[in-house]
């Protein structure tokens, strides 16, 4: 398989593993350091649509995708050698994958126009599709998570949770650069919220690691951190809405109607298609 097709079958799985597994990858991604180390390819794997200059458009395949809310599109110059440089990479972050399926993806790809309606709905069958979709529920979910109450977390909120902290993170203790932490991450699972109280200081390095992970969770073990974390949330009154099966409802309800809507409009999209085919056949 040219390495280019491998990249673009597998690239859902890779923003999959973005968006799940490690919030800090995507930003590692667009980096062209860190892309030339990873994959051996001389420009950032990922580029923001918005921040590609037209030069290097040639550069980049056309496809947009959805990452953490930003549309993106991937590097297309890869060269045949470096394939293995994609294949180590996958390993690395634990996506396996099935040859045989993917040669299966690209003989489909080469049906004819006539064919071509119906592949597309096969197509919009296969599991790379779900992925899109899911990005866009768990989006709706964090939206609606991080807009629930009135109050605003204000820069001045920030630099008093920092000051509270001793201007070091959370988790690990260090004094090193900070960002704003979820400790109950916005999800349907945990139901954090984007509130005082529950945005604590992080290093960049905790962060990546904690993922999606509650902070209990991540910090097993370190019973005097949980406390500390515990008290924070009860000072500025913070109340964790997990195990509320009502939310936990509202927001399963709201996650299917996202991939319901996702289901409608890819329909009608491959509608439009299913008669531009018609219509180059008139012309042939
Ligand atoms: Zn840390």
């Amino acid at each position: 398989m040219k390495v280019g097709k491998l990249v673009q079958l597998l690239l859902p799985k890779v923003i999959e593993y973005c968006e799940q597994n490690d919030h800090m990858e995507f930003e590692r991604l667009c980096d062209a350091g860190y892309s030339k180390r990873t994959f051996n390819i001389n420009f950032p794997f990922l580029v923001e649509k918005g921040s590609l200059p037209s030069e290097s458009s040639k550069r980049y395949w056309t496809n947009i995708y959805l990452v953490r809310g930003k549309t993106v599109l991937a590097c297309s110059q890869w060269y045949e050698k470096d394939a293995v440089w994609f294949v180590e990479y996958l390993q690395r972050i634990g996506i396996d994958y099935d040859e045989s399926q993917l040669e299966g993806l690209l003989l489909d790809a080469k049906v004819t126009s006539k064919q071509k309606a119906s592949f597309r709905s096969r197509k919009a069958n296969s599991r790379y599709r779900g992925n899109a979709i899911g990005n866009a529920q768990n989006l709706l979910v964090r939206n609606v998570l991080s807009n629930l109450g009135s109050e605003q977390f204000s820069e001045e909120d920030w630099l008093e949770t920092k000051a509270y902290f001793n201007h070091k993170c959370a988790y690990c203790g260090e004094a090193k650069e900070l960002v704003i932490e979820h400790a109950i991450p916005i999800n349907k699972v945990y139901l954090g919220e984007h509130k005082l109280g529950n945005l604590v200081p992080s290093c960049k390095e905790c962060n990546s690691a904690k993922a999606s992970k509650d902070f209990r969770e991540f910090l097993d073990g370190s019973d005097d951190k949980i406390a500390v974390i515990e008290s924070y949330m009860d000072k500025q009154n913070y109340v964790p809405l997990e195990n509320n099966e009502q939310v936990q409802m509202i927001l399963e309800m709201a996650y299917r109607e996202v991939g319901a809507v996702a289901e409608r409009y890819i329909t009608i999209i491959n509608e439009l298609f299913v008669h531009e085919d018609d219509n180059d056949e008139q012309h042939l």
